[in-house]
């Protein structure tokens, strides 16, 4: 398959397009990022990969970074996480409130906010260290020392982060956060604050298109059922509300994150990474989608 060639046509062709989406402004440290930046990467388990556009221009991962620290949670406690969490998509805004009331405080999935918070409790609970632990995990992952979280989104988004307060307090009220809500919150913003290159985003994700294991070392960082399960969740929670879309439009497992940044596997064949920072109305990035579902369709290859 000549990657190369069809990954060089769709990005001409989607750089092209008028981006109707957004930035988010939410978080005004995201607001100051050039919307014109575009990148793509693309890294295989046979060590082939491919990037262009701004592939090596460091952005904001946002909520990508929820599947990173599920992965860290699984791979310590097990199937003992899904005692807290669901694996349901919650067909709701990644910030909302709204289902925790009926559900007792037990998040529909891990990639909502709400779900993250309780993975971030979770790692506080179980780690010496969380911060540099989970760090340390991320970089060993990517075999890669250069990564790092941005302290300044981490406090841009603190200081505006009513809407996650609420959320950490509210599941605190129902016993499913453990330590103090304030030190789950700080946890939390770090990790959302971490930065990656397209490069890097798609190396990290690697082990995901490779059953749990590691592409450089041959280490084992989830099991194959794990690492099977955890994309599964991408699949189906994903996108949020668009979860559907992205599946029909797509075919991949992925997941997205505020900064514009999105990452999809092919499972046995390659990870790929793509940023765009201005968002569609469902907080996905607008040309990140488009990119992804030309790739796919143009290359006749998805999980389906
Ligand atoms: N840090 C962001 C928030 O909590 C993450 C949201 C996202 O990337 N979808 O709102």
């Amino acid at each position: 398959m000549n990657f190369k060639q069809i990954i060089e046509e769709v990005y001409l062709k989607v750089k092209k397009l008028d981006d109707k989406g957004q930035l988010a402004t939410y978080i005004p440290e995201l607001a100051k990022v050039d919307s014109e930046n575009f990148g793509v990467y693309i890294s295989t388990v046979d060590g082939l990969s491919f990037g262009i556009g701004n592939c090596y221009e460091k952005f904001s991962i946002q909520s990508i970074a929820k599947v990173l620290s599920l992965s860290l949670g699984y791979r310590l406690i097990g199937e003992k996480i899904w005692e807290r969490l669901g694996v349901e998509p919650s067909g709701t805004a990644f910030n909302s409130l709204v289902q925790l009331e009926t559900d007792n405080g037990i998040p529909r999935n891990p990639f909502i906010n709400a779900g993250a918070m309780v993975v971030c409790d979770l790692l506080l609970s179980n780690l010496e260290n969380p911060k540099e632990d989970f760090l340390a995990f991320v970089r060993s992952t990517a075999g890669n020392p250069e990564l790092h979280y941005s302290k300044k989104i981490a406090a841009s988004e603190s200081a505006v982060g009513f809407r996650n307060v609420a959320l950490c307090n509210f599941i605190k009220s129902f016993g499913n956060i453990r330590n103090k809500p304030w030190e789950v919150l700080d946890f939390y913003f770090d990790l959302c604050s971490l930065e990656m290159n397209c490069r890097e985003l798609s190396e990290v994700f690697l082990f995901l298109a490779n059953n749990g294991r590691n592409t450089s070392n041959n280490t084992q960082i989830l099991t194959k059922s794990q690492s099977k399960r955890v994309n599964a969740i991408m699949l189906t929670c994903g996108f949020y509300d668009q979860s559907g879309d992205f599946a029909f439009r797509v075919g991949l497992p992925g997941k997205s994150g505020v900064g514009g940044g999105i990452v999809a596997v092919h499972p046995n064949a390659y990870s790929i990474a793509v940023w765009s920072p201005k968002l569609n109305e469902k907080g996905n990035s607008y040309k990140g989608m488009k990119f992804l579902e030309e790739f796919t369709t143009r290359s006749e290859l998805s999980i389906f």
